[in-house]
């Protein structure tokens, strides 16, 4: 053991083998005893602490308690058996569960030997219970311990089953420890430590695992979890001011006539103040040779789209060419049919390309773009593909930015001589403090104002035992000449199960309309068919469009007023605010219906109280986000993190993020490359963090 390092393989670490350290590697990523060492636990057990059964209480705390097996039972169910013992102590009795592995618990386990038990109780009938406890002879219990808070590792299912448990690792985790005793190094000064009262390395690292007591491993937390946010926003901060630096943007100084043509003879209505500000920012980011990485977010129907039409108007008007992408077909067409039609008898020259362009007018199209005499050229994935080039690319606007992939924009950048400036619009609306971190290598504009006079949505909530009464009311409206959505959930598509609901529903809806009055729309249909089945409600030949959530990313149907939502309950908050905003885009006003079951867990109802009570984006982004937590973002976003957080949660850690913000931008206005002596061990472990991510920063 003497000469091993943090960075020996755990293949040589006793209990480990080939072929453990395989299925370690393969399954969680640990390889090295440093990977150990950052593998944390996700709780702790207080093994001080012993339960008298009576005493157990009924939350899913791990507790310890010990007693001896009365008896063991088998109850056969209607597809498998239930192992379950009796274990006693003087205060009373607890049952003890297992669904597997019977034959080698019976023979490990005797009747009336006492053993001390680990587990976590559940309620079920009104009986407490613990399933799979771990088990371990009562010696072990006035053994000393080396620690009092015993780490418990998280271990996919699909590992146990090798034997691998939480004992393995914290067997592995010990040695890794001792190997370590010495060889971590601070990365931070002691200055800086003092300065911020953060535990050192070596000790958080050793309290994280095994904790002295709770202050410790608060401590301990407090210390790894700011290493991740503050590390995170160093590096978002430095890519973000390297780019500033070492990118020319190029320089789009004039507002010339292109824009003020639009503006003052063809734009049919005011801006908003909101619009304005963010038409301000974007010239003011372009007009000096910075190079534009924006986000813009806006509720839907907030005039995004007017706002990429005016930033691509000032591209021409600087002698560059835009593209707009859209993630679908169908979107692509809407984009260009209003932008066509706003921008009337101009001679600024708007084209379209997507899979379904006929490869006759590709050729003359590609053309066009060559040689600069397209000025916005509105598609889909197509415009990636490789015959598009472009005479002089100056903006990119990215519509609904999740659904491109980071290497996709890549390849789109690549296609101007100069870097583009960018654009990426997104209708989910991001709380602005967790925006700045997700994106925090992205400039934000916010579009918080929709245009005046739109009605209010009505938001209702029905159980879906008064479709009778819907279905009247439907036909008011129908007969009023408007048009109507209903939505079904979609959990997979490859589930067969909800396509079923859909058909169900289909045919439930045409008994009640006709067939004639009622499309379908879902993923697994041909994109021919679905284009048909969509173009026929967009021209109001069908009323009624039946579909799955692929109308979420937004065609735009003024005339439709009525969304009907059903198995509410089964989206998210934000989700249903998506759904929501494909109506109350005419004059009319409009209604959004959500149908749920009647039994509801009080998450659905709760969502549905504020999806009812509210229309503003913003407040239900906040709100999904207190009840979900920030995973769902966190998870999209994730990918484009520069490495994985492991401990710290941007929606949880809220007072540590803001924090380790704080500093971060001290030291990168103090040291932005970190090449002082100081930031020498901080520069290096970023680099070891970061070894094995694809860099965001690279990218644009
Ligand atoms: P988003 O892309 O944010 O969902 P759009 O740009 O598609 O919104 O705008 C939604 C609708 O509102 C469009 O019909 C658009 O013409 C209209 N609109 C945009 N800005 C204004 C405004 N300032 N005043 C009135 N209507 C507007
Ligand atoms: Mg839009």
């Amino acid at each position: 053991m003497a000469d091993y390092t943090l960075d020996t393989e755990i293949k040589y670490l006793k209990g480990v083998g080939e072929n453990r350290a395989k299925i370690l590697g393969s399954e969680l990523q640990l390889t090295s005893v440093f990977d150990l060492i950052y593998y944390f636990p996700f709780r702790h057990v207080d093994r001080s602490k012993l339960f008298r059964i009576a005493d157990i209480p009924h939350t899913d705390a791990l507790i310890q308690f010990k007693g001896k097996i009365t008896e063991f039972k088998e109850t056969q169910l209607t597809n498998r058996t239930l192992l379950t013992a009796i274990v006693a102590d003087d205060s009373g009795t607890i049952e003890i569960v297992w669904f597997a592995a019977h034959s080698w618990v019976k023979r490990s386990y005797r009747t009336n030997v006492e053993y001390l038990f680990f587990g976590k109780p559940n309620v079920f009938n009104r009986k407490v219970s613990v399933v799979h406890p771990e088990i371990e002879p009562i010696e072990n219990y006035y053994k000393k311990h080396n620690f009092t808070f015993a780490p418990i590792y998280r271990i996919p299912d699909k590992i146990k089953k090798s034997s691998i448990s939480t004992k393995t690792i914290q067997s592995l985790v010990e040695q890794a420890m001792e190997i370590a005793q010495g060889k971590i190094v601070d990365f931070y000064t002691p200055q800086f430590l003092a300065k911020h009262t953060l535990m050192p390395l070596p000790e958080a690292l050793k309290n994280i695992h095994f904790p002295g007591n709770h202050e410790m491993l608060a401590l301990a937390e407090n210390r790894l979890k700011f290493d991740e946010l503050f590390l995170l926003q160093l590096d978002l901060m430095r890519q973000f001011k390297l780019r500033k630096e070492k990118i020319d943007g190029i320089v789009m100084p004039a507002v010339g006539r292109f824009f003020n043509t639009f503006y003052h003879h063809k734009l049919p209505f005011t801006l908003t103040g909101a619009q304005k500000r963010v038409v301000r920012e974007i010239f003011e980011n372009i007009k000096n040779g910075e190079q534009m990485n924006r986000l813009l977010q806006g509720d839907v129907g907030s005039g995004k789209t007017l706002v990429a039409l005016l930033s691509s108007l000032l591209a021409a008007d600087n002698g560059f060419q835009s593209c707009l992408m859209a993630p679908t077909e169908i979107l692509a067409k809407q984009h260009f049919a209003s932008i066509t039609k706003m921008l009337g008898d101009m001679d600024f020259r708007v084209e379209i390309l997507t899979g379904s362009t006929k490869k006759k007018d590709r050729k003359g199209l590609f053309e066009d773009l060559a040689a600069g005499r397209v000025h916005l050229i509105i598609g889909t994935h197509a415009l990636i593909e490789d015959p598009v080039v472009f005479e002089n690319l100056g903006l990119v606007v990215v519509d609904e930015q999740h659904r491109f992939g980071v290497a996709q924009r890549a390849k789109l950048w690549k296609k101007g001589q100069q870097t583009p400036h960018v654009l990426v619009v997104t209708a989910t609306p991001i709380p602005r403090t967790l925006a700045m971190t997700l994106y925090g290598d992205l400039d934000i504009s916010i579009i918080d104002e929709l245009p005046p006079g739109r009605k209010p949505i009505r938001t209702v909530h029905y159980y879906d035992t008064k479709r009778e009464k819907l279905y009247d009311f439907m036909k008011e409206q129908i007969a009023l000449g408007r048009q109507v959505y209903i939505v079904f959930p979609l959990i997979t598509e490859s589930e067969n199960f909800d396509y079923q609901n859909l058909e169900e529903g289909y045919e439930r809806v045409t008994a009640n309309f006709g067939r004639d009055n009622v499309v379908m729309v879902h993923g697994k249909m041909k994109p021919d068919e679905k284009n048909a089945a969509m173009q026929r409600f967009v021209n109001n030949e069908a009323q009624i469009m039946v579909a799955t959530t692929v109308i979420e990313v937004g065609v735009d149907v003024p005339n439709a007023s009525i969304m009907v939502i059903e198995s509410a309950e089964r989206f998210g908050l934000s989700q249903l605010h998506q759904l929501r905003g494909r109506v109350g885009r005419g004059a009319e006003q409009s209604y959004c219906i959500l149908l749920t079951s009647y039994k509801l867990s009080a998450d659905s109802r709760k969502r549905m109280n504020i999806i009812t009570s509210t229309n503003d984006g913003f407040v239900i982004a906040e709100e999904d986000l207190k009840i979900r937590g920030y995973g769902d973002i966190e998870g999209t976003r994730q990918s484009g993190l520069p490495f994985e957080l492991k401990i710290a949660s941007i929606g949880r850690d809220h007072s540590v993020l803001e924090y380790a913000r704080k500093v971060a931008n001290a030291m990168i206005e103090d040291d932005p490359m970190l090449s002082k002596p100081e930031h020498q061990a901080l520069r290096q472990f970023i680099r070891k963090r970061l070894k094995d991510s694809v860099h965001w920063g690279m990218i644009s």
